[in-house]
């Protein structure tokens, strides 16, 4: 009895007490010492961590969570906002809103949740480190939220789940110390001298798809695997001048994988959005062809949602803590469809972009709050649409599916095969044929040009541990994976057990569709013969391309001992076995992770030689490990690498060595370095240093290292021209001393000769993209390709190859090209395409075909490409220069084209 009596007196207390706290939601100013958005000033993470813990320790409207740990290792959190009465049934809210994305429910049961369930809202910032306005607008959103009692903040409680996310506290961190660290307020600036995200900067919003960084597999995992937000807002800097912000909704292409539902659906939002900025008389936002963002590529925070049936919407927002006037831009200044409410000039504040952010944040609660069973619903049925596409015979309406109307058509009149039968004239459009409908049924019931059913990806297949990694970026995403218990047969070709099966009969069924099928981008000119308007980013990206494993499409419905793996676990590839064996082993050359297990045999002391010819039909190139490498072997099975135990040791082996590598970056960080750098840690590199200008400039190359690796950027073009370096108007003396030494430039004049001096001593120097402008700095005998009959290079409205995938044929003999297929699938973005001249040294390693080489995307008149070299080695003195002008190691996603680099990455004795 008395116990029970001090309880209830506890609890009383306790309530109390929560109470008196909770009536106290601490400020921004008094937890920072300014106002979010006043002039010059910035929080940084650790300021901010501390403060989102505060709100949520004084506020019963938060649930905070620990979601991962960054790449640096802080700690990244997920703040879930709601009234205190959703927060006390949270998972009942998640799960509903889990069945109304993964859509397997009937109507009856989704119209039921619908009205019982609250839609998930997710406001992100600081993805993008430097666009300071997105991580403030976090924090001030995250205030109002848990403090404001106004009629509307309440509504939105009682009616929304809200997600908040920073999503990459570690750039957060570096920016505000970097800028706060000058006392003169006029000095601060955002001129950091290396990424914003420890390996890759601004791409880190270019991996969702691929989830390569820890980061993005967290954040996949709370959009995808647990909450599966209705709504994902992604904050951005910064709008065209003359406008304030850019946003939703956008221009075309959008992506004809997706549902028309999903479309209309960002329209919805994005009409709450510029209402609300227009009633509050907050003038400047621009959409539609205002701006140039579409819906056509998958892989960014706001874009991978719409393969997940999920409304993701993207603003671009002006501000920054240090004053600024906007520009007058008369071309902005009439109201139209694109800009409904211009702005005109004036001084801004970074306080009014913050003020604009939470009115946009604001705009997208409301609507959720006014139509949260519609959100969820709609959510259903494009996932339901998209299981009935999978299920049934269905025709994706893609440019080259339609072509076919048209080209049929135009053939059978021009043979005199059909009657040409114009549509009566009528006052507003133009006199047009009548196509029968037999040529749209022809090819809508054309049984070979039906989307798959499914695909599978063979467990018996050379490279399977790259494979699995495909197959783990799908899951990642939220992918529903199945595997076969047996072997089993579909359409007469047998297979292994452990193979996997991934069936488009699912809700994310556009997700899949996307990374397995080629995208068929439509020829998109600013009018006609004129010039190309770039994609957002890639045209094409096709993942099972870039990864070039094996697998088959399934045209009809087909099943098996299949079991469905559980949603989001990743997969291990089957474990290696490793005998004893007294003459050793061999590692075939063509498994990637096959570098991985060198590289430990290598660190441990374990002689390490490639084979020069075939042998035990592994491929030259394989690696052969003498029985002491057993123990490493054993260790490493696990990355299942199956070694081939051999009687004795080949003939005709070459030993390698590891070599000191030299990374090339510039201050400000060049992100396709940063991407190789990431690669060299994940497939165990020991020995690499970032190197500077700076550091060419020293000269005595050859004595620190082996191999210079040149990724993307940097290198001036044979006309000095120096295109996409960041970072190179910054002033030495604004940096501090221990910064300095990143400063510089690559130069023609000074840098290349040393690099010469490096290769004539017997250096190796490899060069990817636009590094390969190092090529003409050095004099090598190669033209380029890209040039009409005059010699000039040819303009975008001649020849255009925006990012797309293309196929290219590889020299597998030469030990660059070890392991490599004769048939690539490589990354091309408007990359370099070479001519050797006959009579050169120069070995080419890759080509084009006489045919279209497109695989995935767009190229406007591929007959320039033909028979061009997109790849060569050539010797300099002792040494050798490899250039490699497409995108090998584009964003570490092209598994298919790593050996390229790793290849060149040993020196043999
Ligand atoms: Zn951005």
């Amino acid at each position: 009895m008395r116990y029970r009596f001090t309880s209830i007196l506890m609890a009383f207390i306790l309530a109390g007490m929560h109470a008196a706290i909770a009536q106290h939601i601490p400020s921004p100013k008094e937890h920072f010492g300014f106002t979010i958005g006043d002039d010059y000033q910035l929080a940084n993470y650790t300021q901010t961590e501390a403060y989102f813990k505060k709100l949520a320790d004084a506020s019963d409207r938060v649930k905070i969570e620990l979601a991962g740990k960054t790449s640096e290792g802080r700690n990244q959190y997920l703040m879930i906002v709601s009234s205190p009465a959703n927060l006390a049934k949270i998972d009942f809210y998640k799960d509903i809103s889990q069945k109304m994305a993964r859509a397997e429910i009937d109507s009856a049961e989704a119209r039921k949740l619908s009205l019982a369930g609250k839609p998930v809202v997710w406001i992100d910032g600081a993805l993008h480190s430097t666009e300071l306005v997105g991580t403030h607008q976090l924090i001030e959103t995250f205030y109002q939220l848990v403090s404001r009692n106004d009629s509307e903040n309440l509504r939105i409680l009682d009616n929304v789940v809200i997600l908040l996310f920073n999503c990459n506290p570690d750039g957060q961190e570096l920016v505000a110390d970097w800028y706060m660290q000058y006392e003169d307020t006029l000095q601060r600036n955002k001129s950091i001298p290396r990424l914003y995200h420890k390996y890759v900067g601004h791409d880190n919003n270019r991996d969702f798809y691929m989830n390569n960084l820890m980061e993005t597999t967290t954040i996949s995992r709370l959009q995808y695997i647990e909450w599966n937000p209705q709504i994902i807002y992604n904050h951005h800097q910064t709008a065209p001048p003359g406008a304030v912000v850019a946003g939703p909704p956008y221009r075309d292409p959008f992506n004809y994988v997706l549902d028309p539902v999903l479309i209309t659906g960002i329209d919805g939002v994005a009409a709450a959005m510029i209402n609300r900025l227009n009633l509050e008389d907050k003038p400047g936002y621009t959409r539609l062809a205002g701006s140039v963002f579409s819906t056509w590529w998958n892989g960014g925070l706001r874009t991978a949602p719409y393969f997940h049936n999920s409304i993701g919407i993207l603003t671009e927002i002006i501000g920054d803590p240090t004053p600024m006037n906007t520009p007058v831009v008369p071309d902005r200044l009439v109201p139209n469809n694109g800009t409904p409410y211009p702005l005109t000039p004036q001084k801004w504040h970074f306080k009014t972009s913050i003020d604009y952010s939470v009115s946009l944040n604001y705009a997208i609660l409301d609507y959720a709050s006014r139509n949260g069973d519609q959100l969820l619903y709609n959510m259903y049925k494009m996932g339901r649409n998209a299981i009935k596409h999978g299920t049934e015979d269905f025709w994706t309406p893609k440019p080259s599916t339609i072509n076919k109307i048209q080209a049929n058509y135009d053939a059978d009149k021009a043979a005199g095969k059909v009657e040409a039968t114009p549509v009566e004239q009528s006052s507003r459009y133009a006199s047009r044929d009548n196509i029968p409908v037999s040529y749209f049924e022809k090819v809508f019931n054309d049984p070979s040009l039906r989307d798959p059913k499914g695909y599978i990806i063979p467990s018996d297949q050379v490279d399977f541990p790259r494979a699995v990694a495909f197959i783990n970026a799908l899951i990642k995403s939220g992918i529903q994976i199945h595997k076969a218990d047996a072997a089993f047969t579909v359409s007469g070709k047998s297979y292994p057990a452990g193979s996997y099966i991934v069936k488009t009969a699912q809700a994310f069924r556009p997700h899949i569709i996307d990374l397995f099928e080629p995208q068929d981008h439509p020829n998109d000119f600013q009018y006609p013969g004129g010039p190309p308007i770039p994609p957002y980013d890639a045209a094409g990206w096709t993942l099972v391309y870039q990864f070039g494993i094996d697998y088959d499409r399934i045209l009809d419905a087909f099943d098996g001992p299949f079991s469905p793996l559980p949603i989001g676990a990743l997969q291990s590839p089957p474990t290696a076995t490793v005998s004893k064996s007294k003459g050793g082993y061999l590692l075939d050359g063509r498994v990637n992770n096959a570098f991985v297990v060198v590289n430990k045999l290598l660190a441990a002391g374990i002689k390490i030689s490639r084979t020069t010819e075939s042998v035990n039909g592994f491929p030259a190139g394989s690696f052969y490990v003498p029985s002491s490498g057993k123990k490493i072997l054993s260790a490493a099975d696990s990355l299942g690498v199956q070694p081939l135990a051999v009687a004795s040791k080949p003939k005709n082996l070459a030993v390698i060595k590891p070599t000191r590598i030299g990374l090339f970056d510039y201050y400000g960080g060049s992100m396709p370095s940063g991407w190789v750098r990431w690669m060299l840690e994940q497939y165990e590199f020991p020995q690499w240093t970032v190197i500077y200008p700076q550091d060419i400039d020293a000269g005595n190359l050859k004595d620190k290292y082996d191999v210079l690796l040149f990724i993307s950027g940097g290198i001036p073009s044979a006309d000095g021209s120096q295109a996409g370096m960041r970072g190179s108007a910054v002033k030495e003396e604004d940096v501090p001393a221990e910064y300095r030494h990143m400063l510089g430039r690559f130069t023609a004049e000074k840098s290349a000769p040393n690099v010469r001096a490096f290769l004539e001593a017997g250096g190796k120097a490899v060069t990817v993209g636009s590094s390969t402008n190092l090529a003409y700095l050095l004099g090598i005998p190669v033209t380029n390709a890209l040039v009409d009959s005059t010699g000039k290079p040819l303009k975008q409205e001649q020849f255009y190859a925006p990012g797309s995938i293309h196929r290219v044929y590889a020299d597998t003999s030469d030990a660059a090209g070890w392991g490599m297929p004769a048939e690539v699938a490589v990354m091309h973005s408007n990359s370099p395409v070479f001519r050797i001249s006959n009579a050169s040294n120069v070995k080419p390693l890759a080509w084009y075909g006489e045919e279209n080489p497109l695989m995935s995307g767009w190229i406007w008149l591929p007959e320039y490409l033909k028979n061009g070299v997109t790849a060569f080695a050539a010797p300099v003195g002792k040494g050798m220069f490899y250039a490699f002008g497409q995108e090998i190691t584009f964003r570490a996603q092209p598994h298919g084209t790593f050996k390229w680099l790793f290849n060149q990455l040993y020196k043999s004795e």
